[in-house]
């Protein structure tokens, strides 16, 4: 469920409210029954933007990094060719 914050205007509480999408937003606070207003919650923005991009991001390095992802130690300089690596030892 989405999480929204609210600002009150009277005496300025931010608070978080969960609500279904369907939901309408909150109009009063909790507190003291003044007018709320919806604040942008700049962690469930990066969270929805965030997890999109890097599902997307992810599908690139996966491939790329499939290299240093090897048993072959980074020293080794044939990278699994020299008879040292465990990689031709089979
Ligand atoms: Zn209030």
């Amino acid at each position: 469920m989405p999480l929204y914050e609210y600002e009150c205007d009277t005496c300025l509480k931010v608070f978080e409210v969960q609500q279904r999408m369907a939901d309408a937003p909150l109009t009063s606070c909790p507190e003291c029954e003044g007018s709320v207003k919806k604040v942008m919650s700049m962690s469930s923005f990066q969270l929805k933007g965030g997890g999109w991009y890097a599902d997307g991001y992810a599908s690139t390095p996966k491939g790329a990094a499939a290299g240093s992802m090897s048993p072959t130690p980074p020293s080794c300089a044939t990278a699994g060719a020299c008879a040292k690596c465990p990689a031709s030892a089979g």
